[in-house]
């Protein structure tokens, strides 16, 4: 296994021995919470990931397994892979704008809390086609919500984004920053974002939200490969493998060198996160905290470090400008940092992409469905 693989949480946390109890054994309620158990000072709880065969999902979910909680992935693999699911999950194969899939699953399975990762994500298509981002991302999530109440289950980490800020007036962007996203995805994120607000207050829901800057890099057996894929780093190693040239869209941005700034962070640190939240949700309820690395880099830096890693001359040419990318996308993290005392392992660029470039290799195309 190589270092990304590792979830070790020392330092910022406990580390919950593996999962000794079953079901019948969990302590009776003694909150609007579902039971947890409690082993040796540890907690475990039964996790709903949905969209756990995703990206950043099937991370969690690993991440979850490692520190010993039992984990039920929820996926309609419209974006995310079977393979990307661990045996010693559960997996469910439906979708979250299904409301009786959703009734049947949690009225079997003693769910203790929910990480919400499914959603449409591509901000793109989400200029041209917004209806599928509401649908999905507001509509579907708020039929999770009214099944989590109806089972009793009160504990939620959603994956929000950094789009919900739109084009920052003050870098690095803090939590306080206002929101005014430029595109459907970032609308419909802080739009569910809100619900839970008020979900939170009439309901007893513990929340908290993860604003995602860009997750990137791999673990040695998981890796980013959307259908069709358009991130950046993905993109820049095709480019490196295929030899054709990969695209900069826009040159012709207020940054040092035209191209769009992003604050990239190891998809590894965002499922550690998810973690420790999840082990502090009583005392953070409620929070929003932004993840990325406080640095931003742009296009061709991304580029220039690719080449660096790989030892491949990557092709690339500039393109107009892609709908709904606002110029600089860089967090503050203080909050997660002093909160939740997350602290990034994995900062350097450098790191990220050679993460992704080992993972290529055993993985060409993908997952290969
Ligand atoms: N980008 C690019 N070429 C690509 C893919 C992305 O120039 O093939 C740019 C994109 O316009 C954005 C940045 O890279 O400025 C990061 O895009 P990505 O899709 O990875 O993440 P996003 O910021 O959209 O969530």
């Amino acid at each position: 296994m190589t270092q990304y693989g590792i979830f070790t949480i020392a330092n910022e946390s406990h580390q919950p021995d593996k999962l000794k109890s079953s079901s019948s054994s969990r302590n009776p309620p003694t909150s609007l919470t579902r039971p947890i158990v409690r082993s040796e000072g540890q907690t475990t709880m039964k996790v709903l990931v949905t969209g756990g065969a995703g990206y950043v999902g099937s991370v969690v979910a690993d991440g979850l397994l490692t520190a010993g909680h039992q984990v039920i992935v929820l996926d309609n693999l419209q974006q995310g892979h079977r393979a990307a699911v661990s045996p010693t999950a559960e997996f469910i194969p439906a979708d979250i704008c299904d409301p009786d899939a959703l009734s049947n699953l949690f009225r079997q399975s003693g769910i203790d809390a929910v990480m919400h990762m499914a959603a449409e994500t591509v901000i793109e298509f989400s200029i041209t086609d917004p209806k599928r981002y509401f649908v999905t991302n507001v509509v579907g999530g708020i039929n999770l919500l009214n099944v989590m109440l109806k089972h009793s289950v009160h504990r939620l980490i959603f994956s929000s984004t950094a789009a919900v800020y739109g084009e920052p007036h003050t870098v690095p962007i803090e939590e306080t920053h206002p929101m005014s996203p430029i595109n459907a995805y970032g609308a419909s994120k802080l739009m569910f974002e809100q619900i839970l607000e008020w979900y939170g207050r009439a309901y007893g829901l513990k929340h908290v939200s993860f604003r995602y800057f860009n997750a990137a890099g791999a673990t040695e057996n998981l890796g980013e490969a959307h259908r069709p894929e358009t991130h950046l780093i993905p993109n820049v190693l095709n480019a490196a493998l295929s030899k054709k040239s990969v695209s900069i869209f826009g040159s012709d941005y207020p940054t040092k060198d035209g191209s769009c700034i992003r604050d990239y962070v190891h998809v590894v640190d965002i499922a550690r996160a998810h973690i420790l939240a999840l082990e502090k949700l009583d005392l953070f309820n409620g929070r929003a905290y932004n993840l990325g690395n406080q640095q931003g880099y742009s296009v061709i830096d991304v580029i220039e470090t690719a080449k660096k890693v790989t030892g491949i001359d990557i092709p690339a040419k500039v393109s107009p400008r892609r709908p709904g990318d606002p110029a600089v996308l860089v967090a503050s993290s203080s909050l997660a940092r002093s909160e939740l005392g997350w602290k990034p392992r994995f900062p350097q660029l450098e790191t990220i992409i050679d993460s992704a470039w080992r993972w290529m290799p055993e993985h060409p195309g993908g997952y290969g469905d």
